[in-house]
């Protein structure tokens, strides 16, 4: 019937137009979704800018692939590095250039205590390539209050692993080297000699010199830094390599030793040291970032100083280039390799600080005895302690009195020193109490010298100081 042969045919169109309209929406959807791409970036967790399908997929969409996998990657930084140091690189002169050196610098820390710790988070931060700590030291509670790299948690543990560890947890993209050792004359030129800059991060005269001798050798610059209570001192040494003074140029014989106090005994303000660290790896940093390991000029050499409870604690004096005839680093200088590592005694060069003999074994008494004896002659006697009154002030004997060494050391003529009690009956005995019973002993000769020590009465030091007392006596004795 051709009524309907034509109705089918009208089906037929009315269908094809259906699919037509159908195709030419789902072609409008495409072409709209293309245009939100265009709008909207989002930064994925590799850090690279990738283009999201629909807004409101973002929160569940899966992480995208980086953009330099299917498209070759152009550029001379990795992609997570532009947005990990984009902050210092857009800093005017510092730049790319500035991170691709620092990208490739090798730096040592020796030392990854109160100096390492803040010297190393600062240099991984920035992206130096290889960081490489030496210590042989362990994690001590006490330790804690300054060296931030390490943890409650990693106490006992070595401070290389320590440091490493809380250094791989802010920047996991850079190379760290483990020297858990101490540098020795022999350990020097294996370690350093893998490393473009050495940074000084110890804390006594023996390393000082060696740590200073071996980069002079291999020719590596040397920021050198010390803390010790509430100052500090920095210096950049070696720099350029056999240009600048070494540290025998600027220190050439070391300080006596009974003058060398380190933090455990002497102390330390935790921002004291933190500072110094911090300046420490700036001075890397500037002089990696700014091209001078690739040689720079001759700089006229200046020590920071800084005094932290002073009211301008930031001083810089200029100091002497190269000393002549310098053992380390004068042209005709000794100093070899062969000889750092075979022949020169650094403890024996900067003195040991040998316990002192003053006294006869007569004019002293143990711990033990004094404890016995204070029992039962609680009157009739005074006992001195000389130590520094921070440290009477922590514990003390009880009964004790407080007259520290230095007024021993500074009275004139027979003058009696401040704080000993002028009325003392001539009868009563003197015993003399320090740390570890060294001043003690010069403290008991200076009361006999001053003719305190007459035919009645006694004086004495007690053997071992505080320390004794700690480990015979009072188990509970807190602090020597
Ligand atoms: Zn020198």
């Amino acid at each position: 019937m051709p009524e309907e042969s034509r109705l089918q045919a009208l089906r037929r169109q009315i269908a094809e137009h259906k699919a037509r309209l159908e195709e030419l929406h789902s072609q409008l959807a495409v072409a709209e979704a293309q245009e939100l791409q265009e709008d909207v970036t989002v930064r994925t967790s590799q850090g690279v800018a990738a283009k999201s399908q629909r807004p409101e997929q973002l929160a569940v969409a899966e992480p995208q692939e980086p953009e330099h996998d299917t498209v070759a990657w152009k550029w001379p930084l990795e992609a997570h590095e532009y947005e990990r140091y984009s902050r210092q690189m857009i800093v005017p002169n510092f730049g790319l250039q500035g991170q691709l050196r620092l990208k490739k610098a090798r730096v040592l820390l020796v030392g990854a205590g109160g100096l390492g710790s803040p010297a190393a988070a600062y240099l991984a931060g920035a992206g130096v390539g290889t960081v490489g700590l030496v210590d042989g030291d362990e994690v001590e509670v006490s330790n804690l209050h300054r060296q931030i790299a390490h943890s409650t948690g990693r106490v006992g543990t070595s401070k290389v692993e320590s440091a490493i560890a809380y250094l791989k947890e802010l920047n996991p993209t850079i190379t760290y080297n483990a020297h858990i050792t101490h540098l020795t004359p022999q350990n020097a030129q294996d370690i350093v000699s893998g490393y473009d800059l050495v940074l000084d991060c110890t804390d006594h005269p023996t390393s000082r010199y060696l740590i200073s001798d071996i980069c002079v050798l291999l020719a590596k610059p040397l920021v050198s830094a010390s803390a010790f209570q509430t100052s500090g001192q920095l210096i950049v040494l070696n720099n350029p390599p056999r240009q600048g003074p070494c540290y025998r140029c600027v220190f050439p014989k070391p300080p006596p030793p009974e003058s060398v106090v380190g933090c455990g005994e002497g102390g330390i303000v935790g921002p004291i040291v933190g500072a110094m660290g911090v300046m420490q790896a700036l001075e890397a940093i500037k002089l990696i970032a700014r091209g001078d390991l690739e040689g720079g000029e001759v700089k006229p050499t200046t020590m920071l100083l800084f005094s932290g409870m002073a009211d301008t604690p930031f001083r810089t004096v200029r100091m002497r280039g190269k000393r002549k005839a310098c053992f380390a680093c004068d042209e005709e200088a000794a100093l070899t390799l062969e000889k750092l590592r075979t022949s020169i005694d650094y403890v024996q060069f900067c003195g040991v600080n040998a316990p002192v003999q003053l006294l006869q074994p007569q004019e002293r008494i143990t711990a033990e005895e004094y404890g016995r004896l204070s029992k039962t002659n609680k009157d009739e006697h005074l006992l001195l302690d000389v130590r520094e009154k921070e440290h009477f002030d922590l514990c003390n004997i009880p009964g004790s009195v407080n007259v520290p060494i230095g007024r021993f050391m500074s009275t004139r003529g027979d003058a009696i020193p401040d704080g000993l009690p002028s009325n003392l009956p001539p009868t009563t005995a003197i015993y003399v109490v320090c740390r570890v019973g060294n001043d003690s002993q010069i403290a008991t000769q200076k009361l006999k010298d001053l003719g305190l020590g007459n035919s009645e009465r006694i004086i004495k030091d007690i053997k071992g100081g505080m320390k004794a007392w700690k480990d015979t006596v009072d188990p509970t004795v807190p602090f020597i």
